[in-house]
């Protein structure tokens, strides 16, 4: 299994580490990365791996069948052997955009107070699709002053380790039935947001900020109607 060195650090831009396999479509299995697997609606990292004078730009980074982190070289070309040392370099600026979108949609969560059945990172922002009754549907503009002023207040964000035994008995803190918390290596991540998880309090694989002002001031840039109860709120980096 690769180590996902950006579950302790979402700032860590640069690592070295060593291959465990390359696959038969040419992805590089590492022992240890930096780089986040597309998932949860977040796409995964860009950057380049370095090795013997050789720099390869990396496309995406994704999950196989087996849940080991593939890197995705971007074309064709010389490819380390398994065993040999590399170095990591993630697009920060990418990064960080998608660090900011990934807290701000948790801040969106908090704020609005229905069933989760989808969501992703954009380029500008992000969005959630919610189930909410017809009458009980946001006010855009109410909305949007709402998550600037979480924005404004700079709460900060941390984590803790809890286990995938507790996590089991306190099923109300899980959002979303779209994507089910990062189970299975015996320990779960809590994210909170906020002093004790004020504002939002989840079980979360992905990557934050460490204070909500880093976001920056955003505006709710739709609410669309996807099906008779579910709503589409689209949000965007002002
Ligand atoms: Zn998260």
């Amino acid at each position: 299994m690769t180590y996902l060195l950006y579950r302790d650090d979402a700032y860590r831009q640069t690592a070295d580490a060593k291959v465990i396999a390359i696959n038969d479509r040419g992805g590089i299995i590492l022992d240890g990365t930096v780089f986040y697997a597309a998932a949860g609606g977040q796409p995964g990292d860009k950057g380049t791996l370095a090795f013997k004078g050789n720099a390869i730009p990396i496309a995406t980074t994704v999950y196989d069948e087996e849940k080991n982190v593939v890197h995705v070289p971007a074309q064709s070309g010389p490819l380390p052997d398994p065993g040999a040392d590399v170095e990591l370099a993630l697009d920060w600026a990418i990064r960080y955009r998608n660090m900011r979108a990934h807290t701000l949609m948790h801040l969106l969560c908090a704020t609005v107070p229905f069933p989760v059945t989808g969501g992703a990172i954009t380029e500008d922002g992000g969005r959630i699709d919610f189930d909410i009754p017809k009458d009980q549907v946001p006010d855009r503009s109410e909305l949007t002053e709402k998550i600037n002023a979480l924005i404004a207040a700079d709460h900060p964000v941390s984590f803790r380790w809890i286990s995938d035994a507790e996590m089991e008995a306190n099923q109300s803190l899980i959002r979303t039935m779209s994507v089910k918390p990062p189970m299975g290596t015996g320990r779960v991540r809590l994210v909170a947001i906020g002093p004790d998880g004020s504002v939002d309090l989840q079980p979360c694989g992905g990557t934050h900020v460490r204070s909500t002002g880093e976001i920056g001031p955003i505006t709710v840039a739709g609410i669309e109607s996807k099906g008779k109860q579910n709503r589409r709120i689209r949000l965007a980096f002002a």
